[in-house]
């Protein structure tokens, strides 16, 4: 909930900031920026520091607000939650924001909503809230967080104070791994790289425990992908069954892959690969494969992953993606 403990965001805590100095706060913001990037993180440290009884430019920590705060239990800022995975509906939105705005804060100056994964607002629920951003109480605010700013409606978009997350710095990200999450110098590389200047995404890897297993799984399917025959393609299946849980990750590192084997071919430089130690198996596969059929392997593992987000039978997908990566080699 500090501004302090965020790594890389530099202008968006600047702007929240002198916008808490000048007393010029928005009703209503968007919070643009990959999933895992800090846009929640952003929007606590704010909330926390516009309710904080001492009103500077960082959370207190000490009064009853930061207190309630840090025990998750601010009756004055809510997050709004949904049932259904996929979709934030419009009687959420009524029932949470809507309705719930009319009342007075308990205790605090401000009455401070924020919506994980707005994007899920279908145009109901979205046109819903539109009224409460253009006439809010003086007391409410409302903060948008969205990992598709192309799925919001272009009125509540326009209405909002619309701020993009950046992609933190490569040194902040690695003393960040380094030092606070002391992870071996070649470890802390190999998320640096598979996060892309997404240091969410990068904690994330290096937390799951499964880290290891997941990409000596991803190494050992990718390898021998041209010549799977049906046990192996079972095998791969199983194997990607048993990382259900990570198979964002799995998917990420897949790409990864021929990322790799797309500069091993254009570069043929080996200082920027990911996967360093399979040097020998990309050359090769980098060599059979021409530039389209690595642009069609990376978009069928997109496809995978969209079709999975809407909840699209696994296994189905997983054998058809395995089937299109072996293909057209
Ligand atoms: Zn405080």
């Amino acid at each position: 909930m500090y501004f302090r403990d965020i790594v890389g965001h530099e202008d968006i805590i600047r702007h929240f900031r002198s916008s808490i100095e000048q007393d010029k706060i928005s009703h209503a913001y968007i919070i643009s920026g990959e999933v895992d990037s800090g846009k929640k993180m952003l929007a606590n440290a704010f909330a926390a520091t516009l309710q904080c009884e001492k009103g500077e430019t960082e959370p207190c920590g000490t009064c009853k607000s930061c207190i309630k705060m840090a025990s998750g239990n601010h009756p004055d800022i809510i997050t709004v939650s949904h049932e259904k995975p996929g979709i934030i509906s419009v009687d959420e939105v009524r029932t949470q924001v809507v309705d719930s705005i009319a009342t007075k804060p308990y205790e605090s100056r401000y009455k401070i909503y924020i919506i994980p994964d707005a994007q899920l607002m279908n145009p109901q629920a979205q046109n819903a809230i539109l009224k409460t951003i253009e006439e809010p109480p003086e007391y409410g605010i409302i903060l948008l967080l969205t990992s598709n700013l192309n799925k919001m409606l272009e009125t509540v978009i326009s209405r909002c104070m619309v701020l993009n997350t950046k992609p933190v710095r490569e040194r902040d990200m690695l003393e960040y791994l380094m030092k606070k999450m002391n992870l071996t110098e070649d470890r802390a590389y190999f998320c640096l790289d598979f996060a892309q200047g997404n240091l969410g995404k990068a904690i994330k890897l290096a937390d799951n425990s499964e880290y290891v297993q997941v990409i000596d799984s991803v190494v050992d399917v990718m390898k021998k992908i041209q010549h799977l025959d049906v046990d192996e393609l079972a095998y791969a299946l199983e194997h990607m069954q048993k990382f259900k849980m990570s198979i964002n990750d799995y998917m990420d590192l897949m790409m990864m892959w021929y990322r790799d084997v797309l500069m091993l071919k254009v570069t043929g430089n080996i200082d920027k690969l990911l996967f360093k130690g399979e040097y020998s198996t990309m050359k090769k596969q980098a060599q059979v494969l021409s530039y389209k059929a690595i642009e069609d392997k990376i978009d069928a593992i997109a496809k995978a992953k969209t079709r999975l987000d809407v909840n699209a039978n696994f296994d189905i997908t997983m054998e058809l993606l395995l089937l299109t990566l072996k293909e057209n080699f």
